[in-house]
């Protein structure tokens, strides 16, 4: 089969022919039909992200090996199955969840294995979907899609959608709540649209685009704020009386972005931290207690968000955005359009 493969950090990828797993037990082989490109797969490319002090956070470090076949946003159909599988057949269409564990830490014991504490995430700690096919390790990792679902939006739910969903969770929002969602990108226009159908919350888009806002209105968004040409602390106040927003969720999650966060909060505001922009914050920290302040990481979703986001975007209550379609030798476009800022919803490869 071919896969498009990462050999080592910061070069192009390289389209390579490699056997075709042969699935055994529960395993199952995924003849891929999309394969989202997500901003994590850049911090693979690149062999890391910035920490601390300007530190470099080698992926390396973290126990990714190259060569590497990234891609964890795989929607496809089942091309052959392991003795033990049952429940499934040929041809199916299916997406995969590709946020595996170990399943013995009290993570996956409890329903969280995308935080496993020895995570064996596909297309990240094992071979992903830039290939015709995928081996997925165990058959409950995969979500039947019914035949209208469209196959390239299916395959953003298991990431791009799924991360959204899991911050809309976190932030648990009630319909009273001002909610203030900062960066209307995939991410961000996927929170508004979840955080409007599921929890009622009023919506506070925030950007520095104004283009990305009016579609930030259009997906829900009940006050926009351009944070270079407003000043956005005082905006948000204005908007909620004075009282600052119930809940922030920062889908850039960069120095400057925090820093403002942290200026328009109500008392008891959650801040959920999404993005994986990084840098570092300066706190004040007699605030926390005394606003009683929660600080949030949130970190993609369990396989339960996911079977409930499918079935939300079965009933096409969330539309996701497809903008991009790329094959496999294409695969480095695609991730240095991303990086450029050049692709307004998201991209996928079509292998
Ligand atoms: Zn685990
Ligand atoms: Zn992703």
């Amino acid at each position: 089969m071919k896969a498009a493969r990462i050999i080592q950090p910061k070069q192009p990828l390289e389209v390579q022919q490699i056997e075709t797993p042969k699935p055994k037990g529960s395993q199952v082989l995924v003849k891929v039909q999309s394969s989202g490109v997500c901003h994590s797969d850049i911090h693979l490319w690149e062999g890391g992200y910035e920490g601390l002090g300007g530190q470099f956070l080698k992926t390396t470090d973290r126990g990714v090996k190259y060569p590497l076949t990234p891609g964890h946003e795989i929607a496809g159909v089942i091309e052959s199955m392991g003795e033990d599988v049952q429940g499934f057949e040929k041809d199916e269409r299916i997406l995969v969840f590709p946020w595996i564990g170990e399943g013995l830490c009290p993570a996956c014991r409890s329903g969280e294995e995308n935080l496993c504490d020895k995570p064996r995430s596909i297309g990240i700690y094992q071979d992903g979907g830039y290939a015709e096919y995928v081996l997925v390790p165990d058959s409950r990792h995969l979500v039947k899609l019914d035949d209208k679902m469209d196959i390239d939006a299916s395959a953003t739910l298991s990431c791009s959608a799924l991360t959204a969903y899991g911050a809309v969770k976190n932030a648990g929002l009630n319909p009273n709540d001002n909610a203030v969602v900062v960066g209307a990108g995939g991410l961000g226009l996927m929170a508004i649209q979840l955080a409007k159908a599921v929890t009622g919350a009023r919506i506070i888009a925030m950007d520095i685009d104004d283009n990305k806002l009016k579609v930030a209105k259009g997906n829900g968004a009940d006050f926009v704020v351009n944070s270079t040409t407003q000043d956005a602390v005082k905006t948000v106040l204005e908007i909620t009386g004075g009282l600052g927003a119930d809940a922030v969720l920062d889908f850039v999650n960069a120095s400057k972005t925090v820093e403002t966060d942290m200026q328009l909060l109500r008392r008891r505001a959650k801040v959920v931290l999404v993005g994986l922009f990084g840098g570092e914050l300066r706190l004040n920290l007699v605030s926390m207690p005394t606003r009683a302040y929660n600080l949030i990481g949130s970190y993609t979703g369990t396989l339960t968000d996911l079977t409930e986001l499918v079935s939300l975007a079965q009933r096409s209550i969330i539309k996701p955005v497809i903008s991009d379609k790329f094959k496999l030798d294409q695969a480095t476009e695609a991730l240095s359009k991303l990086k450029a800022g050049q692709i307004m919803g998201r991209g996928v490869i079509n292998p």
